[in-house]
């Protein structure tokens, strides 16, 4: 955790939607007059220095695996922060990342190695595979009236959910966003909306997470 003002995320940086979370999160920083920075991690040392993660989408098979046997393992590292109260965002593979269970119709248990912080089950894919990618118009109380535009691209769906999980958007009664404690997830891609109120919500989440340990 830093001890400066500056409020530092990190992005982790194995694969997937990189450099789109750290543009996302630069221009919430700014928009709300946030001193701050957000930069790509990948070692332990960089991971227990910032004051928030975020778990980009991409292909959680790739990350979990690569989590696991790179950089010294930086899976434990991960799972051990989060449960620390880091305040992390998990987007789509990212949220199957922080899952504890997840499966998919065609090889039932995905069998890939979990963090587990967040007390969901997910089935991957769960809306169709490339071509069923779509995007659509979202209401999400937590960040104010006007709807937040959904960008799912292979996305799971949250399909249970334990006892500290509350559930802040939905499709048809299909679970696409939740959140437990220190922990933002969502099934879609607000990295790719060009609306950084999702991003804006996780960086109100670090400052409280700071201010309360300070106090
Ligand atoms: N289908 C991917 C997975 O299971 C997630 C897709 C995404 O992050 N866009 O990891």
């Amino acid at each position: 955790m830093s001890e400066n003002k500056e409020l530092s995320i990190g992005v982790l940086a194995v694969q997937g939607d990189i450099e789109e979370n750290i543009a996302a999160s630069r221009n919430a920083l700014r928009e709300i007059d946030v001193a701050g920075d957000a930069t790509k991690v990948i070692y332990p040392e960089q991971i227990e220095r910032v004051d928030g993660l975020i778990l980009p989408g991409g292909e959680s098979t790739v990350v979990s695996n690569l989590i696991t046997i790179q950089h010294g393992g930086i899976f434990q590292t991960i799972r051990k922060v989060i449960s620390n109260g880091l305040p992390t965002l998990g987007t789509c593979a990212g949220m199957i990342l922080l899952s504890r269970r997840a499966y998919d119709r065609v090889i039932g248990e995905t069998k890939q190695r979990l963090l587990g912080n967040l007390d969901i089950e997910v089935e991957r894919n769960a809306f169709g595979r490339q071509p069923d990618s779509f995007e659509l118009d979202l209401e999400i109380s937590l960040i104010g009236k006007v709807p937040f535009r959904g960008v799912f691209i292979r996305s799971p769906v949250v399909k249970k959910v334990g006892n500290g999980v509350s559930v802040f958007a939905e499709i048809d009664e299909k679970i696409v966003g939740v959140r437990q404690k220190n922990i933002l997830a969502t099934a879609f891609h607000p990295e790719l909306a060009r609306d950084t109120r999702l991003h804006k919500e996780f960086i109100n989440c670090i400052i409280k997470n700071k201010q309360d340990k300070h106090r």
